[in-house]
């Protein structure tokens, strides 16, 4: 395999205090030489197996099909354990860690998924797990909250400015410069300094190379379309590495337009600009000055204002595409697939689903990753719902 890439184009790089470089030069190495060891790879694969539930299923959705007049296929990352594609990621950075000789684990968190999936990891190696989390955030997710203290991890309350996302990250941040002999941050997505964006590639890159053998047995050939929701951007990468090279097959990012692109939304690569977030350059959501903006969308996962490296490249080089859905297309599609399919998907998921529905002209072969379950979003969804119902006096959906 080739070396860890540090750079996409121009994209990526490490924007971090300069304690941090040697820990992440310590963590490249360390994953240069575990990416190809077999006995990594053997115990990764067993654990990907047995404790996280693949390889997971690709199901033809049949009434979807019909709906949209294409055969549309679902990667169902919705169905490993804790319910989306974030434990690949966090149990191989936390096999890592232990690899390495790190006990103790930090990570942030915004909705508490990544921060269920690693205190998931955790608990599974027996290593000391500490999540970072604003206490706005607490209050929004407690039962994620209550769910990574009952496996073990102890959420640390941030009181600074807006409490969410971003400020627990600068914590985690200030945490691992204090503490980088001994931990290891678990960043949740293709983002961050070099090596992550790649590392994090790397262990989702399994969703797209079980889907791409899946539906040549199938369908007996690739498909049209490939399609993700893209938040950080890490089950899209993840879906999209396997495909890069058969340029017949298109490849669509989909964004959160949010409230729509002119107002509030969560769509960096399709209407924001070049800047430095979290440690890399890429496309951020930033007023001309460079100041990061809030990101809105009704999907925690893609409430972010930043997006991996790599996806910023395959915009600019025309690989890929990236499209935006709002917060309302989002929440219909997620009924369409409840009712056709009897799959609740996340709201992050539904984003991709809306752009297949609101594209779906022509013939041809769709794969979608269905990155979550909706379970954690029923009553958002609900609530939603009723307030589109109210306003449209009918409640159908097309
Ligand atoms: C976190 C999350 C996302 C967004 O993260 P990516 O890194 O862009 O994949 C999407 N879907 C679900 C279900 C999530 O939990």
């Amino acid at each position: 395999m080739s070396t860890v890439e540090s750079r996409f184009g121009p994209y990526g790089g490490r924007y971090v205090p300069e304690v941090l470089i040697a820990a992440l030069d310590e963590l490249t190495a360390a994953w240069e030489e575990a990416r190809t060891d077999p006995v990594y790879r053997e115990e990764l694969g067993a654990l990907l197996r047995d404790f996280v539930g693949r390889p997971t299923p690709l199901y033809e959705a049949k009434r979807l099909s019909e709906r949209t007049g294409r055969r549309v296929f679902l990667k169902r990352e919705d169905l490993t354990h804790t319910g989306a594609h974030k434990i690949n990621n966090a149990v191989g950075q936390a096999l890592l860690a232990r690899r390495m000789g790190k006990t103790r684990i930090i990570a942030e968190t915004g909705a508490g998924q990544h921060g269920v999936a690693t205190a998931t990891a955790c608990a599974l190696f027996g290593l000391e797990c500490i999540v970072y989390m604003g206490t706005e955030d607490m209050r929004r997710q407690k039962p994620n909250v209550e769910r990574m203290e009952l496996m073990g991890a102890r959420v640390e309350p941030v009181e600074a400015g807006a409490r969410t996302l971003k400020e627990a990250v600068s914590a985690a941040i200030r945490d691992w410069v204090t503490n980088v002999g001994d931990t290891h941050y678990i960043i949740g997505s293709a983002v961050g300094p070099a090596p992550y964006p790649a590392l994090v590639r790397d262990l989702q890159r399994v969703i797209g190379e079980e889907a791409r053998e899946q539906i040549l047995a199938a369908a007996g050939r690739l498909p049209d379309r490939v399609i993700a929701c893209v938040g950080g951007g890490s089950n899209a990468i993840g879906t999209f590495a396997p495909f890069v090279d058969d340029g017949g097959v298109e490849l669509i990012g989909v964004e959160a337009a949010g409230e729509g692109l002119d107002g509030r939304h969560g769509a960096p690569l399709s209407a924001g600009r070049t800047g430095v977030l979290h440690g890399s350059l890429s496309a951020v959501i930033a007023d001309e000055e460079g100041q990061i903006l809030e990101a809105h969308s009704i999907s925690a996962g893609l409430d972010y204002p930043g997006v991996g490296p790599e996806h910023t490249m395959l915009r600019d080089s025309g690989r890929a595409r990236y499209v935006a859905i709002t917060d309302e297309e989002a929440l219909r599609a997620l009924r369409v697939l409840a009712r056709l399919e009897g799959i609740v998907p996340a709201l992050e998921s539904s984003h991709a689903i809306a752009w297949v529905l609101s594209e779906s002209a022509g013939e041809g072969i769709d794969l979608i990753t269905l990155s979550g379950r909706g379970d954690k979003d029923l009553a958002e969804a609900l609530a939603g719902l009723k307030r589109l119902d109210d306003g449209d006096g009918d409640g159908e959906d097309g």
